[in-house]
């Protein structure tokens, strides 16, 4: 479920592929809610200048308080998790992910203008959650990253189960290089460029290996920070 002033941009990309062949066999649900159904005047007002002066505007507490509350299954009953896309949350990640997709559900509250009033998410406690360390001019596109990252989690949703297991961040590391056919192939500066030779040797262990000491290399190389946690842990466990 999200809540959003642009409910016409879902299901957007998620209507395609897997995610939208998942989400017309029913393994999934979309609902998108327009914030501004629950504006208090006839104008449909949402936002208002901010208190202690400033650019932009911000979303009013009482129209996404009642927008909220309107979505949200009736108190003492299950709670589905509450999910304020914000560049200040915590970083979205795949184990967030893992959570989410066995859950019940997730009420994704999509901001826009400067974002949203403070009382609010104190009010509701929802959990603020980024995409990254960038600003986008809405929740709307993060909110979509966060939905397709659970649904391709789904039971079903994906090909092969084992295609889960081994992807990036899974287990702190970064994917191995893939390659497909052609084994030999001249790119557009004329060099030929042959797949390893492990990946043709038939060799199975040797390609799990090869393929081992290419994420902890490409890890550490690219991204410090997850090689460190990975070795901390790892000295940890010693
Ligand atoms: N003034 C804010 C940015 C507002 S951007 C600031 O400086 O932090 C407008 C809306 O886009 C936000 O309320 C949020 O819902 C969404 N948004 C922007 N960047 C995001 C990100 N990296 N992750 C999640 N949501 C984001």
């Amino acid at each position: 479920m999200a809540l959003t002033l642009f409910p016409e941009m879902f299901p957007g990309p998620l209507g395609e592929s897997l995610a939208g062949k998942a989400l017309k066999d029913g393994t999934w649900a979309l609902e998108a809610v327009d914030i501004r159904r629950f504006a208090k005047d006839r104008h449909g007002t949402v936002d208002d200048a901010p208190f202690g002066g400033g650019a932009g505007m911000v979303m009013k507490p009482d129209v996404l308080s009642d927008a909220i509350e309107a979505v949200s299954p009736k108190p003492g009953g299950p709670q589905v998790p509450r999910l304020l896309m914000s560049p200040r949350g915590a970083p979205f990640s795949q184990a967030r992910a893992r959570q989410l997709a066995e859950g019940p559900g997730v009420l994704l509250v999509c901001g826009r203008f400067e974002g949203v009033d403070e009382r609010v998410i104190e009010a509701h406690a929802l959990e603020e959650v980024s995409v990254g360390d960038f600003v986008l001019s809405g929740g709307e596109i993060a909110a979509m990253a966060v939905m397709d990252c659970c649904v391709r989690l789904l039971p079903g949703v994906m090909g092969t189960a084992q295609s889960g297991d081994e992807e990036s961040f899974e287990d702190g590391l970064l994917e191995y290089p893939h390659y497909t056919r052609p084994a030999a192939w001249a790119g557009p500066d004329g060099i030929e460029r042959r797949v390893p030779e492990i990946l043709v040797s038939g060799h199975h262990g040797k390609v799990a290996e090869w393929r081992m000491r290419q994420r902890e290399e490409i890890t550490r190389l690219r991204r410090p920070d997850l090689w460190g946690r990975r070795t901390a842990k790892r000295n940890e466990e010693k």
